[in-house]
């Protein structure tokens, strides 16, 4: 039987980056194994704050940023379609009844006042909270439905509820953590449908699981502890168990549940700061899963895919270390073809308003110059507004220049003269190229008699503003003729 594997996100907002990882491990296990990645849209919890329909378009995004699309989803569809819950209700109802039709489920038609009484009695006795079981015979059930048609005057609404066996377990089979057994008495009667039509997630998820053949099931951590309700659904039909496995959880590196105290949290904040989606994608894959190579980080998608196995994920928490996220990205910068970067940084120009929102030929040409010059020192691509800003605009003196670089070089004796002599051989320089800049400026050292440093920082300082930043000779090519000598100019004007 072919592999399918299914990404099941609800919609309650911008998709967490553990979401992703699920996602990713999903697709890898497809792409493995030749089989399908099925992307669900899990929307049944109208619950207010629980469903944002603006964060589906976040989600797609997602999908197609990392490059892990669906095979079949809500876009597009394929065959065990529709992709989302909220239009698959009729199914959900059908198969509620087939449970009540073999004696696995039942109507109950207690209000929500004698649950909620119910519950705030056992609190108060310290005993375990759960439905009573008054109408899971049929006794009980029919007091309760006249009962509640005498009170309401009309046919009163009910759930449906999963006839969990009273003895016995069920064991879950994780192929992370291994076998859970739970205990049956343990566990509670479980709504499967709502008195809305709306089914809970054991009924949905269990349903689509089975038509849309699904065959593994990778999903958080957080699903584990209620896995035991939705196994004994499925056994409640006498269906087969999809294969499951559950990563570990995603803690901050003070080993709490990774939250935004840490930093961001959401796919698309790391998307909009500038992380390259192999990045992303290597950075998550490896988090709770080992390629088998403890002293590699950087692993292409093939490899990746070649390596991968259920086996692989650990059962143990994976901490999330923002700067290894952001190490990876700047190899997988360095690794891109320039023309790749620069095309991906001009929108960070933009927006910074570096260059115009349609951006000239002379802006273009200014960026294809320079931002090679800065993909060195660059980890996320929004930093390219800031390590070339002063490419772009007026450097004003003082205010554009740091003032501890200003402190310690502007007070040296030579700088005028220094100065001096820069500006009159750089603007008779015959051609404006790397090396022609080089010799001059070597040439001045060796005139004034100065250390090579002794030159290189001042005027690194009087042409850029900063003590760090690309070699000084490519930082002068790349600011141009005119703008070096007009920036050196100024400093001798005004220091
Ligand atoms: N809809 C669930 C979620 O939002 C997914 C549950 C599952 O994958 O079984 O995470």
């Amino acid at each position: 039987m072919s592999v399918r594997v299914r990404y099941a996100p609800s919609p309650t907002g911008s998709p967490h980056v553990g979401n992703l990882r699920t996602a990713i491990y999903n697709w890898i296990l497809a792409r493995k194994e030749g089989g399908q990645f099925i992307a669900r849209l899990e929307d049944t919890d109208r619950t207010p704050g629980r469903y944002l329909p603006e964060g589906i378009w976040e989600i797609e995004e997602s999908l197609r940023y990392l490059g892990t699309v669906p095979d079949e989803w809500w876009v597009g569809g394929g065959s065990a379609g529709p992709y989302v819950q909220s239009e698959r209700l009729e199914s959900y109802k059908v198969h509620a009844e087939m449970l009540i039709e073999s004696g696995h489920a039942y109507k109950c038609y207690c209000s929500r006042e004698r649950l909620e009484a119910m519950r705030m009695d056992q609190q108060a006795k310290n005993m375990p909270t759960g439905y009573d079981r008054t109408c899971r015979d049929e006794a009980g059930r029919s007091r309760m439905y006249a009962q509640r048609l005498a009170e309401l005057g009309h046919e009163p609404p009910y759930v449906v509820r999963l006839a969990m066996p009273l003895e016995g377990q069920t064991i879950v089979h994780d192929m992370v953590k291994g076998d859970i057994v739970y205990d049956n008495r343990t566990q509670d009667d479980q709504v499967l449908l709502k008195t809305d039509g709306f089914p809970t997630y054991f009924l949905a998820c269990a349903v689509d699981d089975h038509l849309m053949g699904i065959t593994h099931v990778i999903r958080g951590d957080d699903w584990l502890s209620s896995a035991a309700k939705f196994v004994a659904v499925i056994n409640a039909f006498g269906w087969e168990a999809p294969k499951l496995a559950h990563p570990p959880l995603i803690l901050g590196a003070d080993r709490k549940k990774l939250s935004k105290r840490h930093g961001s949290t959401q796919f698309m904040d790391f998307v909009k700061e500038g992380y390259l989606p192999e990045a992303l994608f290597n950075f998550l894959v490896l988090l709770g899963w080992s390629a088998g190579d403890e002293n590699r980080e950087l692993f292409s998608i093939g490899e990746i895919i070649e390596r991968f196995s259920l086996q692989g994920i650990s059962e143990h928490p994976a901490i999330f270390d923002y700067d290894k996220l952001k190490w990876i990205n700047g190899q997988y910068i360095r690794q891109s073809p320039q023309g790749r970067i620069i095309g991906l940084c001009i929108p960070y120009l933009i927006k910074a308003g570096l260059i115009s929102a349609e951006p000239t030929a002379e802006e273009l040409e200014i960026a294809r110059r320079v931002i090679p010059l800065e993909i060195e020192r660059m980890k996320v691509l929004s930093e390219v507004a800031d390590l070339t800003a002063y490419f772009f605009k007026d450097l004003d003196y003082p205010s554009g220049y740091e003032e501890k670089a200003v402190a310690k070089w502007f007070k040296v004796e030579h700088l005028k003269p220094m100065l001096l002599e820069e500006i009159t051989l750089l603007s008779n320089l015959k051609d404006w190229e790397v090396e022609g800049i080089e010799k001059v400026i070597r040439e001045i050292g060796d005139k004034l008699e100065l250390k090579f440093s002794e030159v290189i920082h001042p005027t690194r300082v009087a042409v850029t503003g900063r003590t760090v930043g690309p070699g000084l000779f490519e930082a002068i090519w790349g600011l141009g003729r005119e703008t070096t000598i007009l920036r050196l100019q100024r400093v001798f004007d005004r220091v």
